[in-house]
């Protein structure tokens, strides 16, 4: 068997469970994990349904893109895999969709502010927004490298769709609901166009240390989530 086939089997049900939630739609989106302990990291090949993906669909690459492992075409968007995992030590999975709520943000160029604990304890202080870059670019590669290094878990790429990061793909995967649940409440308060209050500074600074904490820890290469 496979070295690999651990990190494979993880994208394989990742892509499945958020393909069936809604978050990842036909082949829109990818979706990879770090290797372990190695420059490399595994990703949904190009334009294959999600739901018929099996491990050996999926690809092997070594940080400069070199196939490792895998007969199809990586995703048009590992480059940008490549370079989230050059720049941000602590993450070890990337998920990227082209979630509905989230998308609708990226239309109107609004970041999600600090609303919810839950929001500045897993995706960081607020919610940016990467200017746009055509996908599959290196533009793209180095708009999303340049933007990703305030340490936040969750971006949304204008005109295109979201990115959220984990230290590990379930975590990345819980990302990806948070975000969209965010992105829907606060579409709904901009609506009222009443004024939408955001939690106290403070409490925000407190959650985000917390993120801060499991960061360095996957960093260091522990495992983590501390608590709740
Ligand atoms: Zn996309």
């Amino acid at each position: 068997m496979s070295q690999y086939q651990p990190f494979k089997q993880q994208v394989v049900d990742t892509a499945r469970q958020l393909t069936e939630q809604g978050y990842l739609m036909a082949t829109g989106g990818n979706l990879s994990v770090r290797i372990a302990g190695r420059p490399a990291f595994a990703i949904t090949p190009s334009n294959l349904d999600y739901l018929k993906m099996q491990p050996d669909d999926v690809c092997v690459l070594d940080l400069d893109l070199h196939v490792l492992e895998g007969e199809r075409k990586p995703s048009v968007e590992s480059s940008m895999h490549a370079g989230i995992y050059r720049v941000r030590a602590d993450v070890n999975a990337v998920v990227h969709t082209h979630q509905v709520y989230a998308s609708t943000l990226a239309l109107i160029n609004a970041p999600i502010p600090a609303l919810f604990d839950e929001q500045a304890r897993f995706l960081g202080r607020s919610v940016e927004i990467i200017p746009y870059a055509p996908s599959g670019t290196g533009f793209l590669k180095n708009a999303i490298v340049k933007h990703i290094q305030n340490h936040n878990n969750a971006y949304i790429m204008q005109n295109h769709g979201a990115l959220c990061f984990g230290h590990d793909i379930e975590r990345a995967a819980h990302n990806v609901e948070i975000l969209e649940k965010c992105a829907l409440a606060y579409l709904l308060a901009l609506c009222t166009e009443r004024s939408v209050s955001k939690i106290p500074l403070p409490i925000r600074e407190i959650a985000f240390a917390k993120l801060r904490k499991d960061q360095k820890k996957a960093e260091r290469g522990e495992t983590s989530t501390s608590g709740e």
